[in-house]
């Protein structure tokens, strides 16, 4: 089959490799249809994370139909259609049962080969799926696959993340970062109800589309945030504040933005050593800091018995598609945010 490997830094590589097969009787094959191309595999593409195997097929992002099954998998039929939370679930242990599908103990992450233990990635033709019946989802009718795809991970992310925002009616509420994550916390915070919802970056596209999604956009590049927030908020800091990047200035900002007694919620995919604000700075914040990797499986299922990706042209992100050929070029101008692209997806046939 073809897929997209890890050949090294900024080198993704369109490789012919062997179909994946059944290894566990609970294993399922599934042909993928639509695969995502995710922030944080550019993590791996700028070689930011050590030691993932070269080879290795990247994406953690997919819907498909299922191909092939094991001999336990009950729940899926051949042909079925489905999509994936970016890791798997046993739907057993401790963790699944409180819902922290994250967590799961059995549970490894898409894309993620190390010492040639993990798994391969969606962005290829098939994927071996372990424990088909506790970590795919079915994908009914009603939602078309890009929908799927986007719940599989960052609509999940979003929702988690303004999920955590403590949101009330008569708050104020800021999400920083505008990119495809911070568009769907934008969509799931509004849900939830904030009313007045700051939505911060740097990037005119990326604001007209956090507008379009009824946030009131602040531009950092050419805006003073911090004044307009307090301002809003009657000179106290905003309620909470929804952190999506992933970095030290962003975190830092949003302490800075945040009122005493408020709520950091953070979802970027952090990798610094430390906080870039102090214990004493968040004593005198009285904060409540909440961070962690989506238990996507989790809100999949939440989300879409709550009908919550039906109400919402969540797809509205994906700007750019690609066949799988195009693969270098697509994590590039994704990368670089070329030709204003938001979300970048690819079509494997
Ligand atoms: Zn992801
Ligand atoms: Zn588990």
């Amino acid at each position: 089959m073809q897929a997209l490997t890890f050949g090294g830094k900024e080198v993704i590589e369109f490789s012919t490799v062997n179909d994946p097969q059944l290894l566990h009787p609970t294993d399922a094959i599934v042909k993928i249809t639509l695969a995502g191309i995710c922030g944080s595999d550019l993590h791996v593409y700028h070689g930011r994370e050590t030691g993932l195997d070269f080879g290795t097929i990247m994406g953690h992002e997919f819907t498909g139909i299922v191909e092939e099954v094991g001999n336990d998998v009950k729940k899926y039929k051949v042909g079925a259609r489905v999509l994936s939370p970016f890791t798997t679930s046993c739907g057993e242990c401790y963790y699944c049962r409180i819902g922290l599908t994250c967590r799961c103990e059995k549970g490894n992450l898409f894309g993620w080969m190390q010492h040639g233990h993990g798994l391969h990635g969606a962005q290829a033709t098939y994927i071996r799926v372990p424990m088909a019946d506790s970590t795919l989802i079915p994908l009914s009718n009603d939602l078309n696959e890009q929908k799927g795809l986007l719940l599989g991970d960052i609509f999940s992310t979003g929702y988690f993340c303004a999920d955590n925002a403590n949101i009330k009616p008569d708050t104020v509420h800021v999400v920083i970062g505008c990119g495809p994550v911070g568009l769907m916390t934008i969509i799931a915070a509004k849900h939830l109800g904030a009313e007045t919802l700051f939505a911060v970056d740097i990037i005119p596209e990326r604001l007209a589309m956090a507008k379009q999604f009824g946030s009131v956009t602040l531009n950092a590049a050419t805006e003073n945030v911090k004044e307009e927030i307090l301002t809003a908020s009657n000179g106290r800091g905003a309620d909470s504040v929804m952190e999506v990047v992933g970095s030290d200035q962003t975190l830092k900002l949003a302490i800075n933005l945040l009122r005493p007694g408020g709520t950091i919620s953070s979802v970027g995919v952090h990798t610094a050593p430390n906080f870039s604000f102090s214990p004493s700075e968040a004593y005198d914040k009285n904060l409540t800091y909440k961070s962690g990797r989506c238990p996507a499986h989790h809100y999949s299922e939440k989300l879409l018995r709550e009908e919550v990706p039906q109400r919402y042209n969540i797809e509205n992100i994906i700007t750019h598609q690609f066949t799988l050929r195009e693969g270098a070029n697509a994590y590039e101008v994704f990368d670089k945010k070329l030709d204003n692209c938001i979300k970048a997806v690819l079509l494997t046939e």
